[in-house]
């Protein structure tokens, strides 16, 4: 039987039909020259057959390029010309009328994006996009429900989601990072290589990027949604501790004084420990980043299983709960993913550059990445 990682894998190595290499990013073939899109619901790049109408395309397949008999049309994101460069389709059918000003999925979360009559937000919005992109495309394979709450024809004006691109206009009001209610408020001037990298410096993080911030803040909406009120809390509260406790004073105290001298031992980072909520999100985003990690490494067919590390592996005595099904599935994912970032951490210092991946996994994070687990596992729809 499949486990849930061979289920519902994010597959990063495509190809197009004429057997070229292509990727996550491509709008054309170099090779062939078709013109590609990645089709959400598939979670793949496809080549595109042009139909009679302008615009219009069906997914070309081989051999059945020509056949348009009841094939699914599509036209491209309405943003493929903006700064955003989209990529992405959407279909064209009964439910889902055409028009120039139709959005993806991904495009059509957005709220706010920065003012695109300033040049300069050009290169930062296109670098948000691109994160974000990565972003949907996994919440997607993992079968997350991924809806809008502002526009149709994804919408769900109760429990959708929503992004606010904001960049600080007045010093005195400066945008913050964050989410609330459903709306992922992201500060665009984190786009800016040099900002992010001296506030990184400055808050002594190992690691800072787009992507990352897209993983925590995504990660509040998703504990509002699936875990607030649900049977979920009882182990949540077990591993992470009460959330009830006063957020804005813990948050308060971490900036104050810092992380405790042991958090080490405890969470995937220092700032996880400054409050359940944020235990959640840092673990949540850190268990996307090893499945993203994982299944890319495993699209293009690169396995743990050769790899000679010195390191223990962890057994099941690590884990929330050992006698789940799925149990040591989760473990060997765990495993592997140690191995491989102890080889890429080692390739990146041959490049003379800081470690792929700056983290050390304590046993008590190896149990919360569990629960993250499971509670995906159970959410995804279908
Ligand atoms: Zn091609
Ligand atoms: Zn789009
Ligand atoms: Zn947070």
């Amino acid at each position: 039987m499949p486990d849930s990682f061979t289920r519902r894998p994010t597959r990063r190595a495509y190809r197009c039909v004429c057997g070229n290499a292509v990727f996550l990013r491509n709008s054309a073939c170099l090779n062939c020259h078709r013109q590609l899109g990645f089709e959400p619901e598939r979670a793949q790049v496809v080549a595109l057959h042009a139909t009679e109408f302008e615009g219009q395309w069906t997914i070309e397949s081989e051999g059945h390029g020509n056949d348009l008999t009841g094939a699914r049309r599509y036209q491209r994101c309405a943003n493929y010309h903006s700064a955003a460069a989209c990529n992405w389709l959407r279909p064209l059918d009964a439910s889902l009328p055409g028009g120039d000003d139709c959005l993806c999925i991904s495009c059509s979360l957005n709220r706010t994006i920065p003012d695109q009559s300033v040049p300069e937000n050009h290169v930062l919005w296109q670098r948000i996009e691109v994160a974000k992109r990565r972003l949907v495309s996994q919440l997607l394979a993992l079968g997350l429900p991924v809806t809008t709450l502002t526009r149709t024809p994804w919408q769900d004006a109760e429990r959708g989601l929503a992004f606010d691109f904001l960049r600080t206009l007045d010093p005195q009001f400066p945008v913050t990072t964050g989410h609330a209610m459903g709306v992922i408020t992201i500060d665009a001037q984190e786009a800016d290589d040099a900002h992010r990298e001296a506030t990184r410096e400055a808050l002594q993080e190992p690691y800072r990027t787009l992507l990352g911030h897209l993983r925590h803040e995504v990660a509040h909406y998703y504990w509002d949604r699936l875990v607030a009120g649900t049977p979920w809390i009882e182990p949540f509260r077990q591993l992470f501790g009460d959330e009830r406790k006063d957020y804005a004073q813990a948050l308060q105290t971490h900036y104050a004084i810092g992380a405790p001298f042991d958090w080490a031992q405890r969470h995937v980072s220092a700032y996880a420990s400054s409050h359940p909520w944020e235990d959640w999100a840092e673990t949540w985003a850190h268990y996307l980043h090893m499945r993203d990690g994982m299944d890319t490494a495993r699209s293009f067919g690169f396995e743990a299983g050769d790899i000679v590390v010195d390191k223990l592996p962890y057994t099941l005595g690590a884990l929330w709960d050992s006698q789940r099904p799925g149990a040591q599935a989760y473990l060997d994912f765990v495993n592997n993913w140690l191995a491989i970032t102890t080889v890429l951490n080692e390739l990146s210092g041959s490049m003379g550059e800081r470690d792929f991946y700056p983290f050390v996994l304590p046993a008590a994070a190896v149990a919360k990445l569990q629960l993250v687990h499971e509670v995906i596992k159970a959410a995804a729809v279908k």
